[in-house]
């Protein structure tokens, strides 16, 4: 490494810096190559209602393993993938994957429950996206209405108008459209009135340090907003029961969480799904 300064913490700096950038530049190389290597995966959330605890929907997780790096979180390789141009291919692999999975569960005879998949802004603003999604349900004869997208407020920023053609011919076909990570990103009040969306899911920063560190009134008060204006909502990131009660207290309609169950596998959501189906 050339820069041998005399200063021992510029060249250790320096030195860290071009590791990472070594290490960004692996991922980079490494990711291209996911989906033909079969390296991708998806896991499965259950969402259950608050009230009876039934598993009402899923929400579709990806997963991304290598045999030379390990397990690699989605936090650090969408943004990567959405950097490098892969988001809709990868996108387009796990709505396909997530569908075909639903057919499979409603051909065993579960119960037929939607599954979400998570839309990053740079597919949706693809004006492929709604052939996309129609030709996946086609392929896969699965009914739209057993599918749901969530988008975060990230991909509202275009024109309203464009916006809502989207999402109607989405609705159009019977999907359900959720607002995800509610309050984290470029909030607006206004896209909330003039939208047509349906579900709202409030992020687990409003709920994970309840009730010591917080004592709740975000979620409350989203709650509340969400009531007024008509939408659903799914509660993320619910991990104890005190949680799960403040939310049925203040009429939260779903939840998702740990407390209830962490991402598994379809198999494991196959067991949970007949269990349902018989119990
Ligand atoms: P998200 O869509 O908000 O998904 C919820 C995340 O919260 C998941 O993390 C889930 O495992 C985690 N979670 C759920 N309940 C709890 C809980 O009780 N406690 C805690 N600590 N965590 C909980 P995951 O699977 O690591 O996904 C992270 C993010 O990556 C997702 O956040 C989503 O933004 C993105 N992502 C995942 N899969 C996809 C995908 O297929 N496409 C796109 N574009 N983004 C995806
Ligand atoms: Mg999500
Ligand atoms: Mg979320
Ligand atoms: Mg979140």
């Amino acid at each position: 490494w050339a820069a041998k300064s005399n200063n021992g913490n510029y060249a250790f700096y320096d030195e860290s810096i071009r590791e990472q950038l070594q290490n960004d530049v692996k991922i980079e190389t490494l990711l291209r190559t996911a989906i033909d290597n079969m390296e991708l995966s998806l896991l499965y959330q259950p969402q259950h209602d608050t009230k009876t605890g039934k598993i009402i929907g899923l929400e579709a997780l990806v997963r991304w393993n290598n045999d030379e790096i390990g397990q690699v979180s989605p936090f650090v390789f969408i943004p990567i993938a959405e950097r490098l141009g892969l988001i809709d291919q990868i996108g387009r692999w796990v709505m396909l994957e997530a569908c075909k999975q639903n057919k499979k569960w409603q051909k065993l005879g579960l119960p037929k429950i939607p599954v979400s998949v998570n839309l990053s802004p740079i597919q949706f603003k693809n004006r492929r996206l709604v052939d996309d999604i129609k030709s996946i349900l086609q392929e896969c004869g699965l009914e739209g209405k057993y599918l749901g997208v969530e988008i975060t407020e990230n991909a509202l920023v275009e024109d309203i108008k464009d916006i809502n053609k989207k999402l109607s011919s989405l609705k159009d076909m019977g999907i359900k459209i959720s607002i995800d990570d509610f309050g984290t990103g470029y909030s607006s009040l206004r896209y909330l009135r003039d939208l047509n969306l349906d579900v709202i899911k409030i992020d687990r920063e409003f709920i994970k340090d309840y009730p010591e560190k917080d004592d709740g009134s975000i979620t409350k008060i989203i709650l509340n907003l969400a009531r007024e204006l008509g939408y659903k909502t799914v509660s993320e990131g619910v991990e104890t029961q005190e949680q799960l009660d403040f939310v049925n207290l203040n009429g939260g309609d779903v939840i998702q969480g740990y407390f209830f169950s962490p991402p598994v596998s379809p198999e494991r959501i196959e067991e949970i799904l007949t269990k349902q189906n018989e119990g």
